[in-house]
């Protein structure tokens, strides 16, 4: 006797992760199966061959009707076990080992987050290291944080990645983390100076949010009040929050830039020479790739003696605008202390 097959029957199918491919090919359906199928086929890009069971109804093309957070539970669940989402569960892993390869992240710190809907967004799960997640570990959520989809349970810091998409309507991934240079400014309440590299001038733009507590909505606020104008913000005592309007690698991408970044200026600080910055000529021509590549600045649109303004951190930086007479103060001073303090040690030891 041939079976018989209801649009329940393919939703428990698939909430279980199996495939409509999977079902007798001699089966009779019910005319809510033959809807339901159409809907998922129409929506993975597929020609609407209803009753074609053996046709496999995943792809790895995006869903061509966008899915939200009111989708039927079934097509929520056939989207997050479909070869599309795991594609993207893959990148999610990849980048979380990149994270971790790097050492931005530290225990089960940071999280990263791609939407995938109207008001929905694959994310990593909470309490697993970054370096070693697994595709079958991440989470649906919508735009409020519940989980929709998923075994493990999503981060606990999602509100602050959800917050952002919100905010943003263009923004497709974000990506959190915990780089010891990018986070040593984020303790010291610092936006790093400008007009040293052309790489960060032209993708990323800082600005540091206060401290709250990681996971609250208040944090989450703070960050997206910031997003308008920054892809990349440090949280105060805390990290890194960066989003992208291209893809989650790009989100990341901010993240080495921003470090490498860190790091090289607080090398340029060692070694007892005032920085050489850029004009601001040069730094408006940077800035106009900067816009074309429709990446935020609060800097567009200023005049160029308003460019390059790094009044908050003094280490041996001078802007190509006439530096204020208190940029002296700060390293220079304490560094010629050390030099000294070690020049009166080297002539006790040598008896002199
Ligand atoms: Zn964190």
């Amino acid at each position: 006797m041939k079976t018989v097959i209801s649009a329940k029957d393919i939703e428990n199918l698939l909430s279980k992760g199996g495939n409509v491919s999977s079902l007798p090919t001699d089966a009779i359906l019910t005319p809510s199966a033959k809807d339901l199928l159409r809907d998922l086929q129409t929506r993975d890009g597929r020609s609407s061959n209803a009753a074609g069971l053996s046709s496999n109804v995943n792809s790895s093309s995006a869903p061509s009707k966008p899915l939200n957070s009111k989708s039927s539970k079934a097509e929520l669940e056939a989207f997050f076990n479909s070869p599309h989402c795991q594609n993207l569960k893959e990148q999610l892993c990849d980048i979380g080992r990149r994270l971790w390869g790097r050492a931005y992240v530290d225990g089960n710190g940071g999280n990263i987050a791609i939407k995938v809907g109207e008001d929905i967004a694959l994310c990593t799960p909470t309490l697993v290291s970054k370096g070693f997640m697994k595709p079958e570990d991440m989470c649906l959520v919508d735009f409020e944080g519940n989980q929709l989809c998923g075994v493990k349970k999503r981060t606990s810091e999602i509100l602050m990645h959800l917050q952002i998409m919100k905010r943003q309507p263009k923004c497709v991934a974000t990506c959190h983390c915990h780089p010891p240079y990018s986070t040593g400014f984020a303790v010291a309440g610092l936006v790093p100076p400008t007009c040293m590299i052309p790489e960060y001038e032209v993708f990323a733009s800082v600005a540091v949010a206060p401290y709250r507590t990681p996971g609250t909505p208040e944090m989450g606020k703070l960050v997206a009040d910031l997003s308008d104008k920054h892809n990349t913000i440090l949280m105060a005592n805390h990290g890194v929050v960066s989003w992208s309007h291209n893809s989650v690698e790009d989100a990341y991408f901010k993240m080495e830039i921003l470090e490498a970044y860190c790091r090289t200026i607080l090398v340029t600080a060692q070694l007892g020479v005032p920085a050489k910055t850029m004009t601001a000529p040069q730094l408006q021509d940077l800035l106009k790739i900067k816009q074309s590549l429709g990446i935020p600045d609060p800097r567009h649109g200023l005049k160029e003696c308003e460019l390059c303004d790094n009044n908050e951190w003094r280490p041996g930086v001078s802007c190509a605008v006439p530096p204020k007479p208190e940029t002296t103060v700060g390293f220079d001073s304490q560094a010629e202390d050390a030099v000294q303090a070690i020049t009166d040690q080297i002539m006790a030891k040598l008896g002199k």
